[in-house]
């Protein structure tokens, strides 16, 4: 028995305090270390709670068993499945983010971890060996008939991964499906053998780093360029920047120079796109500039990539420093140092996670983690939103850089509005005017491309009755179901839910039998350019289009390589693509775009158009961009013709100081679910009770409850209350733990502080 000797912090605690999920906070508990492991606070331990495993976070270590906890029966520390996973630091700042998200630490630590880190396991089924398949090029030459779209497409990312792809993945995360696969391997075209353990080509899944460019010089500096980048090394710690560009302008060669300035003095960085679509350009140009320094993290990987991406950054803490290129989790990487977070187009709402909580904006918890850890924020847009700008006036706490002309002074492209009153006037009925004909039969001739943006996807955006005027719509969900076609075949979906069914040949309401299709989608649309166009070359790129990691990627590669001639495409079209051979950027219902009852309708309408402009006209070819409307006088057509964004943002503050609206006031969303809509109604009324004598007192107002403005999902029934209170000002709000008790079971609870969507 060892009463003296060594010393004691060399021999590991005989017991340890852990925090394990237990409801939404967690719960600590107090675990023995009968195998004396070495442990230590913030590891990662495997251990069992009432019979079920899990991960949990080790918080303290233990001399004694505490007088409150019953000596015997301790349960067991099992193994330590990630040492140091946590510093104090980051945990530090993941209470901030929590408490500014009004929600528990527990759930902010497993929203930030990388799925399946910290809480209960999956319980396994026993291990059953899983046979691992490889599919490659099959030998047969010819075969009759022509392929499919996306059996193309499988041989096409076959042949660019070697020929060969694990079936896993290709059915994983490069989305193809298995009647896909099926197809092929029954003209002979592909073939699949087990992998046999430590085959080599189990190793091949994966794509390979390109290899660096030794010729690449990068280019001179322009002034603005040049006085952006002094002026972001020069900004001390914690201080943050807003990078107004116009597009073209070159922000991303800026990134780049203050990205090679941090990694200079040894710190790492962090470059967050608002969507998956934008990487792998990011990646492109981050990897052909810092080999082997470039660490991808986003919602395209699978959870072991996450996970290795995670251990990475934790490996590389005071090593050699890299650059994480990702969507708006990998603001949680435990990088540190981290001198410099880029956030390019700062002003994209996919930067804010609405479900479920914590509710975060990736750009307020950057703005946290430079203020508690240094680095500085590095806020990018040619359309910043208009909380930004506001607080990069003079007085404002955000320096102002700005790039106000297009690389070689280019152009921004004229805008040219086609009023569709008076193609409909003329005897033309068409979703194409003779305008946006003209220049797209002229782009073949001139090698030139251009992109079309369509709001919604599908075929038809709704279907109704001739007879009683109702439009289809989702058992499930309050919106109407969108037509989905592929050749002959048509079907209805739910773009909420996922729900597809038949056209059906009545109405449910009438019996009608006269259905009338409303509207156009991307579908539809390609379908009228390829008839009205003939030999037209389309591409689509929409969700449906673009699934599985490389979805983009491979699309994008298609069009810039000529493949077509048109891109036709929803949103993610408009966003940060540089492709010189596009000369028109059009738009073909603007209208869908500019009436949505929010407050930020105007602002987002124009970013994205003002986006959409910027992809034309980037090379040395002058760029045209072509807006069809039923209402060229609505103020956001007007802005978008004279191009200048900061006037309208001066317009939209006056309107917002007037209203009191952000970010004059603050506002917070309680939104509640429930299985039917009476208990949900009654539970939000008891809540909005509960809660109004505090939310008085401290000078906010409190409206509704009121149904969701899509009152059921999901057959879920949605209310919400909404508070507006002064600016700067905390939520006047119970801990979130005491507002869920007062709620019946069954009925969620989702708050939502500072939301997008109002
Ligand atoms: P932004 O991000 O502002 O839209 P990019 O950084 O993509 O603009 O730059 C637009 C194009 O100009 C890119 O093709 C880029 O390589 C090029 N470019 C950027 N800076 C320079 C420069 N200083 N000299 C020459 N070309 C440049
Ligand atoms: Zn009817
Ligand atoms: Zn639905």
């Amino acid at each position: 028995m060892a009463t003296s000797g060594p010393s004691v912090q060399d021999s590991p605690a005989p017991y340890a305090q852990v925090w394990v999920e237990a409801g939404r906070e967690g719960q600590v508990f107090t675990y023995a270390n009968p195998a004396a492991l070495p442990l230590a606070p913030g590891d990662l331990v495997q251990v069992s709670l009432r019979g079920r495993r899990h991960t949990g976070l080790l918080v303290a270590l233990l001399e004694a068993i505490p007088a409150d906890v019953p000596a015997t029966g301790l349960q067991p520390i099992e193994a330590r499945s990630q040492p140091a996973a946590l510093d104090p630091a980051w945990q530090q700042w993941m209470a901030s983010v929590a408490d500014q998200c009004h929600t528990s630490l527990f759930r902010t630590l497993k929203a930030a971890l990388p799925a399946g880190w910290l809480g209960q396991r999956p319980q396994r089924a026993p291990a059953r060996p899983r046979q691992r398949w490889w599919v490659e090029r099959g030998v047969a030459a010819g075969s009759e008939g022509a392929l499919t779209e996306r059996q193309q497409a499988l041989l096409d990312h076959l042949d660019r991964q070697g020929g060969g792809r694990r079936l896993d993945q290709l059915c994983g995360e490069d989305g193809f499906s298995r009647a896909v696969l099926k197809g092929l391997e029954s003209r002979g075209l592909l073939s699949r053998r087990p992998i046999e353990p430590g085959d080599s080509t189990e190793r091949l899944g994966s794509c390979p780093e390109p290899s660096p460019d030794a010729s690449f010089v990068p280019p001179a500096l322009t002034a603005a360029q040049a006085e952006a980048v002094t002026r972001i090394a020069a900004a001390p710690d914690g201080a943050e920047l807003l990078l107004w560009g116009v597009t073209g302008a070159g922000k991303t060669e800026v990134y780049l120079r203050a990205v090679a300035a941090e990694l200079e003095r040894g710190c790492h960085a962090l470059v967050l796109a608002p969507e998956i679509g934008l990487v792998p350009q990011l990646l492109d140009r981050f990897r052909q500039r810092f080999p082997s320094r470039v660490l991808e993290y986003h919602s395209g990987l699978g959870d072991a990539e996450r996970l290795r991406a995670w251990r990475t950054a934790l490996a590389a803490r005071g090593g050699g420093p890299l650059v994480v290129i990702g969507t708006r989790s990998a603001v949680f990487l435990p990088l540190q140092p981290l001198g410099l977070i880029v956030l390019d187009e700062e002003h994209d709402s996919s930067y804010k996670q609405d479900s479920p909580m914590p509710c975060y904006h990736a750009r307020e918890v950057a703005r946290l983690r430079i203020a508690q850890q240094g680095g500085r924020l590095l806020l990018g847009s040619a359309t910043p939103s208009l909380e930004t700008w506001w607080r990069a006036r003079p007085e404002g706490e955000v320096q102002l850089l700005t790039l106000p002309e297009r690389i070689g002074s280019r152009p921004l492209p004229p805008v040219r509005v086609v009023d569709m009153r008076h193609e409909l006037a003329e005897g033309h009925r068409r979703l194409l005017s003779r305008a946006l004909i003209g220049r797209l039969e002229a782009l073949q001739e001139r090698g030139e491309q251009a992109v079309v943006l369509v709001p919604r996807r599908g075929y038809h955006t709704f279907l109704s009755c001739r007879s009683c005027g109702e439009a289809v719509v989702c058992p499930h969900c309050d919106v109407s179901l969108t037509v989905h076609r592929v050749g002959p075949r048509q079907w209805l979906r739910c773009h909420w839910c996922n729900h597809r069914q038949e056209l059906g040949d009545r109405c449910s309401h009438c019996g009608s039998t006269a259905y009338k299709p409303f509207g156009a989608g991307t579908q539809r649309v390609m379908e009228q350019l390829m008839t009205e166009l003939e030999g037209l070359r389309v591409l689509r790129f929409d969700r449906d289009t673009t699934r599985g990691r490389d979805g983009h990627r491979r699309l994008l590669e298609r069009f810039s390589a000529g493949e077509a001639d048109v891109l036709v495409g929803t949103q993610m079209l408009a966003k940060g693509m540089d492709l010189p051979r596009v000369t028109l950027a059009a738009v073909l219902a603007a209208d869908g775009l500019l009436h949505r009852p929010d407050l930020r309708a105007s602002e987002q309408a124009l970013q994205l158009l003002l986006q959409l402009a910027g992809r034309a006209g980037r090379g040395d070819r002058p760029g045209e961009v072509l807006v069809q409307t039923y209402t060229p006088e609505h103020p956001v057509i007007s802005h978008l013709v004279d191009g200048r964004y900061g006037r309208f943002l001066e317009q939209e503050l006056a309107l917002r100081r007037a209203a009191s609206l952000v970010p004059f006031q603050r506002a917070c969303l309680l939104r509640l679910s429930g299985p039917a809509a009476s208990i949900t109604a009654t539970a939000a009324a008891a809540l909005a009770e509960r809660i109004r004598p505090q939310v008085s007192a401290a000078t906010w107002w409190l409206l509704g409850p009121a149904p969701e403005p899509v009152a059921r999902v999901a057959g879920r029934s949605r209310w919400q209350i909404l508070l507006h209170g002064p600016g700067d000002s905390p939520l006047p709000l119970p801990p979130e733990a005491e507002l869920r008790r007062a709620l019946p079971a069954g009925v969620g609870l989702t708050i939502d502080p500072d939301p997008l969507q109002l």
